[in-house]
């Protein structure tokens, strides 16, 4: 076994168990999927760490415990269609291939979408679409998702997003303003949504047509790449 293979059973033993993670798939799925390879050569020893890092462009791979628990409330069964808007280093990306049948994802800055899309293929993920473009409109042409994964901080729900849930259909988002959010999950139903609040959390700006508008020089901006 290599020292990154212990290093990942232990982050999922120690970061996601110990803090109530029960989810098999979502387990299993952080248990094989090689975190390290995707972050840069130099930070792979940390990949493992509890906390999240830069992947360049201002941007951070999410913590791993924040990955299982969007994973988690999204409650797949291996079966739905997918949306997640953000997918900088794609680690998220591929948890939610392990989990669904399909996921489309969205990234608005395109430095990151070479080097993700042959990942992806270099990691045999056949079920990901991944396209540069503002996520907070969605993706109208394969609405409506089975369940949405936004991995960026946004002032609301931008309306796209509930317009392109399917009923029954279940979205996680961090909310709130540029620097701190709460991680909330939507379940839209025929007749009305349920919104619940999962947890205080801290992730770059969703920046977009409903999310911030890009200014320079702010956390986590950086100009529109489509
Ligand atoms: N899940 C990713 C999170 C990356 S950080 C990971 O763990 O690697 C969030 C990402 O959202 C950044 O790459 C940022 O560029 C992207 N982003 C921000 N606003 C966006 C928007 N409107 N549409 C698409 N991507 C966006």
């Amino acid at each position: 076994m290599s020292r990154f293979d212990l290093a990942r059973r232990r982050m999922v033993e120690s970061q996601l168990m110990a803090r109530g993670i029960r989810d098999k798939g979502v387990l299993d799925a952080m248990r094989k999927i090689p975190r390290h390879l995707f972050v840069e050569e130099a930070l792979q020893d940390q990949a493992y760490g509890d906390h999240a890092l830069p992947i360049g462009e201002r941007q951070t791979i999410s913590q791993a415990y924040m990955v299982a628990l969007m994973s988690e409330a999204l409650a797949l069964n291996g079966s739905e269609k997918v949306l997640e808007v953000g997918t900088g280093s794609a680690y998220q990306t591929a948890v939610l291939a392990e989990l669904a049948e399909h996921v489309y994802s969205l990234e608005r800055i395109d430095l990151f979408i070479e080097k993700t899309k042959v990942l992806m293929r270099d990691l045999g993920y056949e079920n990901v679409c991944i396209r540069c473009a503002d996520g907070t409109v969605g993706w109208e042409e394969e609405a409506p998702f089975d369940a949405i994964l936004v991995a960026a901080g946004a002032p609301e729900i931008p309306h796209a997003l509930i317009a392109q849930l399917a009923i029954g259909g279940r979205l996680v988002i961090p909310v709130g303003d540029r620097v701190s959010q709460v991680l909330k999950k939507f379940v839209k139903q025929k007749t009305g949504a349920t919104e619940t609040s999962l947890t205080p959390c801290t992730f770059v700006p969703l920046v977009g047509e409903a999310g911030w508008q890009y200014g320079k020089g702010e956390a986590g901006d950086q100009p529109n790449t489509f």
